[in-house]
């Protein structure tokens, strides 16, 4: 017997900061779990590895943020996560965590190779410290005015009001968002990983994976055209896999309050979750095959913003280690879209999958991402699809097929399935379907092809309708019998056929039409070889039926969409504000506006819009010109009582000195004087 392949699959691990949502599972886990699923059908030996990624800057301002630790945070979305990616039908081998002892041990181990490897290289220089505190402030922990729109409360690396990219520098009076205290430039050293120089090695690596998807190559080599830098691996932060003391002291640094840079830590979560299940597993070192057998492949499924981390920072690391395969492929996705829009997870603008899992069921929402998934295009998630998929694909093909089969044979066949005679030129059509299907959407996963391939295991469903359409068993029924008992002998294996054949897509249907099919076991334990085989005697009794999807109705879906039609409503109008140039109030403040009486007006010869106003600023009397000829007469204004701009700067209009500049309102053409509602002193201060 030829040696089994061995499969090590990995999606990347979620951060534990918030729930997943629907773009999450589109990107990197439901893909993951087609293929994993897959794989073990195919009988290879397949191990599938998830876990929560626990460490980095955005825990500890969440913790900070509600007054908790980092750990009760991971604890709460660790648990949250680890629930849904269940409830949706992720099949882990293992979900781990990074926050576990042999994580850190397991990271520690690898970067201490490193080390002693003399990978790395120390760079010592300023960065911000907070004196209070008495810690380094990563970005995300600087506060400021930012530069662009005035916000004063714009992070180190991003303003929120407005969008703008910022490094602390750009920020006006950056504070510590830890103690308010003024940041100062202190020394630090940390760990570099030259990447490079590990450029050529990347680049002839990649070379040799032509066949990686056209949109995950095109970003690498981008990367490659601007040339790799240097990665600072380690950071400043109270929280995170400590830098291990015995390199910090042979570099002479002071290890305390350095950690791993989260995203050295967290691949290696990877392989430190395979170690905890072969120890699960009772036998510690089985781990070892899964990750340094240089037969095994590697794939990695992830979103596209993690390419640059699994296609070259963490290949490098591995590179650099020695002891590991390096990926086989990594199938990123693009992303998801929601009704049009990007996903905005601070605006709520977002289907969350807990929430979805309260509502809907995990198959439909499984079938609907599969065969609209980003693969090397973004693609658009809308409810209003996600009920067409539901109601015309999965309940009116796959669901009224194996349903109008099973109750037929219930009815007229006491629900044994029927001897299966002679076979005609259709039957032979759909034996044949069965096959090409097994085929089909085997090839199409091999190559990563969901959409394709969920599409083929759809028009094998689609091709059995018509094939009992065509048959007329209600009419054979009586008319021929022994061609009746094939037909729905024929349908019954189609039904066995896409229970193996979906499992990777719809795993809790495929199950459910198993235990109608009354099978030992699970599908999960069928051989996706023998999927057309016809493995059902005849006699085999069916169990008790139910029907596979009921109809998802408007008004449910109308809510959905209402809901997200409101955030984004609602993040229009906030956009609209943003987008016009704000002000603090102390800038507003330094515009005198005052209260002033028009003690005299006059025309200006040849100036047919210009007026010459005495005004009586209480304190002082001032003469200024205003544009407004053409709206009022001069002795319309005589002892009008206006606002002016007091401290404008002076200037000359046709000679004549104007200090001072009087506000009106247009409307429709016409400018309209702006005056006290009631009586006012003049010189009175507006604001
Ligand atoms: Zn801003």
């Amino acid at each position: 017997m030829p040696k089994k392949e061995r499969y090590m699959i990995t999606s990347a691990l979620p951060y534990a900061n918030g729930p997943i949502h629907l773009g999450h599972l589109a990107g990197a886990y439901l893909p993951g779990d087609i293929f994993a699923r897959y794989c073990r059908l195919k009988q290879r030996d397949t191990l599938f590895i998830c876990g929560s990624d626990e460490h980095g800057v955005p825990i500890m301002l969440r913790a900070r943020a509600e007054g908790v630790t980092p750990q009760e945070i991971v604890d709460r979305f660790h648990t949250i996560i680890e629930k849904s990616f269940r409830e949706v039908g992720m099949s882990f081998d293992y979900y781990g965590r990074t926050s576990s002892p042999v994580h850190h041990q397991t990271s520690q181990e690898f970067f201490h190779t490193l080390a002693e490897k003399g990978v790395f290289v120390l760079k010592t220089d300023q960065q911000l410290y907070d004196p209070q505190a008495k810690m380094f402030l990563a970005d995300r922990f600087i506060r400021g005015t930012c530069p662009v729109c005035s916000y004063e409360d714009a992070y180190g690396d991003q303003c929120e009001r407005c969008g703008a990219s910022l490094s602390p520098a750009d920020l006006i009076n950056p504070r510590s968002a830890i103690t308010n205290a003024a940041p100062v430039l202190k020394e630090t050293t940390h760990w570099y990983l030259p990447l490079a120089d590990f450029q050529p090695r990347l680049q002839e690596w990649i070379a040799g994976h032509p066949e990686w998807r056209s949109n995950v190559l095109g970003q690498i080599q981008s990367w490659f055209k601007d040339g790799l830098k240097d990665r600072a691996v380690t950071r400043d932060l109270p929280w995170g896999v400590p830098l291990p003391e015995d390199v910090a002291k042979k570099a002479g640094v002071d290890a305390a309050g350095k950690v791993l840079y989260v995203w050295f830590d967290a691949p290696i979560g990877y392989i430190s979750a395979t170690k905890e299940w072969a120890m699960e597993q009772g036998d510690p070192d089985s781990w070892k095959p899964y990750w340094q057998d240089k037969d095994s492949k590697l794939i990695h499924f992830i979103g596209k913003d993690n390419i640059v981390f699994h296609c070259l920072i963490f290949p490098a690391m591995l590179m650099a280690h020695g002891d590991y395969v390096l990926p086989e492929n990594v199938p990123s996705n693009e992303f998801l879209n929601l009704e049009g829009n990007k996903l905005s997870t601070s605006r709520n603008y977002a289907v969350w999958l807990d929430e979805y899992l309260g509502k809907f069921e995990p198959d439909s929402l499984r079938y609907a991402l599969a065969i609209n998934m980003p693969e090397t295009r973004d693609a658009d998630f809308s409810w209003q699809e996600f009920q067409a998929r539901h109601n015309n694909e999965l309940a009116d093909i796959l669901g009224n097929f194996v349903n109008r089969v099973f109750t037929f044979i219930e009815k007229y066949f006491n629900g044994t399935i029927p001897p299966r005679g002679a076979v005609d030129d259709l039957d032979r059509e759909l034996i044949a379907a069965i096959a090409a299907a097994r085929d089909g959407v085997g090839e199409a996963l091999d190559q990563f092809q969901f959409k394709e391939a969920i599409k083929r295991m759809m028009d094998l469903a689609r091709f059995a309708n018509k094939y009992f359409n065509d048959k007329e068993p209600w009419k054979t029924r009586k008319a021929a019998p022994e061609t009746c008992a094939s037909t729905l002998n024929l349908c019954a294996q189609t039904a066995c056929a896409l229970a193996v054949l979906m499992n990777p897509f719809l795993p809790f249907t495929s199950r459910k039409i198993w235990k109608m099919l009354q099978l030992a076991g699970e599908p999960e334990q069928a051989f996706w070889d023998e999927a057309a085989i016809l493995p059902l005697a005849a006699g085999h009794q069916l169990g008790r039926l139910e029907i596979l999807f009921q109809k998802i109705e408007d008004k449910v879906i109308q809510a959905e969409a209402e809901r997200l039609r409101a955030v984004q409503e609602q993040m229009k109008k906030e956009k609209a504000l943003s987008s016009q140039e704000l002000i603090t109030i102390d800038e507003f403040r330094r515009i005198d506006l005052r209260t002033a009486r028009v003690t005299a007006a006059e025309a200006i010869p040849g100036a047919k819009k210009l007026l010459k106003l005495q005004i009586d600023l209480g304190s002082e009397k001032r003469q200024l010109v205003a544009g407004v000829a053409e709206h009022y007469k001069p002795e319309d204004l005589v002892n009008k009582t206006i606002i002016v701009v007091a401290n404008l700067q002076p200037a000359t209009i046709r000679g004549i000195e104007s200090r001072g500049m009087l506000l009106a309102a247009e409307s429709e053409g016409r400018l309209i004087l702006l005056t006290t509602e009631q009586g006012a002193p003049p010189g009175k201060k507006v604001s």
